[in-house]
């Protein structure tokens, strides 16, 4: 394990800066933390969480898959891709690590996803400790620790020093280009952390929230629960939980005339909506009932069924803060899954 005092961090982030494009979260006008390239000048957020996940450094909001021209009965299909330049992430919090987890099973799996895949190969994660977790987390119920974030570099931040940890090699080279900037230190101030992290999570409200009652095999149970109208009910489709989501990796695609030729592009989707994988035939889930159970049931049974019993949610907390009518994958776990466990 690696130290540096919090005054060396800018050194460190120049340094960083010059072998790979840097992100990291800042505070916006609106106070409010958003991933942004690093420049001289800018801070790290002390935010506990950004609005948006980091989802969109692998699988961006929009995107450009590919492009056509025509000449009479000939049509030309052009490439569109361009290699990813390396890129470091920095400040990623256990959870939305966990995330990109989620996003590799569905994306890294036949049918490969190589627009996604290049991304991933090119970005290195460096993940933060939460020191102080929101009353809105519960990452914990998936099993994830917000006291050990994975990534290839793990960071825990103390009052006055940021304490440095390799996960994968190529966390090891980016600890060694800024070796002299750093120095070897003993374990036990992240100890410490650790403890006051597990005593804060053990606090928060949702720290006995389990799975019990959902996972794979759930769907002939649940699928019919007379509690799915009245949890839906006052759902606006609004699509906000799924934008915010880390995990929710739903999308369309769709054929843009530029003037010059035909832009085939693809942007996220949203299984909230009423037009959401609208077909010929109509429309496969008339009713919002459907739609919101549809989300729910992805997350937390046919996911699991699909790839050995994981959960497509890791806690994040981001739709229990953003949904305008307060609706929440945690009130659902608790009222459907079979008991409450509050
Ligand atoms: S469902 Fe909610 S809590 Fe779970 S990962 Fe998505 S935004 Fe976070
Ligand atoms: S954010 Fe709330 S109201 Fe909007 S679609 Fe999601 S559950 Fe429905």
């Amino acid at each position: 394990m690696r130290k540096c005092s919090l005054d060396s961090l800018n050194a460190i982030f120049t340094r960083i800066n010059q072998f790979a494009k840097l992100y990291l979260p800042v505070n916006g006008n609106d106070g409010k933390a958003a991933y942004t390239e690093w420049q001289e000048g800018l801070e790290w957020s002390n935010a506990l969480n950004t609005t948006k996940s980091p989802k969109d450094f692998f699988f961006p909001q929009t995107e450009d898959l590919m492009a056509f021209r025509t000449s009479g009965k000939n049509i030309e299909i052009i490439d569109t891709r361009k290699e990813s330049e390396d890129f470091v992430v920095f400040g990623v919090r256990a959870c939305d690590v966990k995330s990109f987890e989620v996003l590799d099973n569905v994306f890294l799996k036949e049918p490969y996803d190589s627009y996604y895949a290049n991304r991933r190969e090119h970005g290195i994660i460096i993940s933060v400790a939460c020191t102080r977790p929101a009353d809105t987390c519960f990452c914990k119920t998936f099993g994830i620790d917000p006291a050990k974030p994975q990534g290839d570099i793990s960071v825990w931040k103390t009052a006055n020093e940021l304490y440095w940890q390799s996960n994968t090699d190529r966390g090891a080279a980016l600890l060694d280009k800024i070796a002299d900037l750093t120095e070897e230190c003993g374990t036990e101030a992240v100890e410490e952390q650790q403890q006051q992290i597990n005593k804060i999570m053990a606090k928060l409200p949702l720290a006995n929230l389990t799975t019990d009652g959902w996972g794979a095999g759930k769907t002939q149970e649940l699928f019919d629960h007379p509690k799915w109208a009245e949890l839906s009910e006052a759902c606006l489709g609004c699509g906000t939980c799924t934008f915010v989501c880390p995990t929710c990796q739903c999308y369309d695609i769709k054929d843009f005339n530029s003037g010059k030729g035909v832009i085939r592009f693809r942007c996220w989707d949203s299984c909230m909506y009423s037009d959401f994988t609208k077909m010929s035939a109509g429309q496969p889930r008339l009713t919002q009932k459907e739609r919101f159970r549809q989300r729910f049931m992805h997350k937390l049974v046919y996911y699991p069924e699909n790839n050995n019993g994981m959960f497509s949610c890791v806690g994040c907390g981001r739709c229990l803060a953003k949904c305008p009518i307060s609706m929440n994958i945690a009130k659902v776990m608790k009222t459907i899954g079979g008991k409450d466990n509050d």
